[in-house]
């Protein structure tokens, strides 16, 4: 009981500080930054919420890992492919 990291950040609306105790991680009752938490401490703490202060709602975007596809290259020998078309340029 009690025992939880404690992250820390600002409303992005009043920018007052609001805090949320993290499920996540050790639970050494360490203290983060919402930019200097570990992952897994950001993965034990509600991604909406609302300000306790002005009561404006907010979603906590994590972009540090992400997965995207790679831009592909058009395939010169596939002539199926609608960028290979004569009339695509
Ligand atoms: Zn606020």
């Amino acid at each position: 009981m009690g025992c939880f990291d404690t992250v820390h950040y600002q409303c992005p609306s009043c920018h007052r500080e609001l805090e949320q105790q993290s499920k996540g991680g050790e639970c050494g009752l360490r203290h983060f930054g919402l930019h200097t938490a570990p992952m897994n401490v950001l993965g034990g703490i509600d991604m909406e919420d609302a300000c306790r202060f002005c009561g404006v709602p907010y979603h906590i975007r994590v972009c540090a890992v992400s997965i995207t596809p790679m831009p592909t290259v058009p395939n010169l020998s596939n002539a199926s492919d609608p960028r290979c078309a004569d009339d695509y340029w």
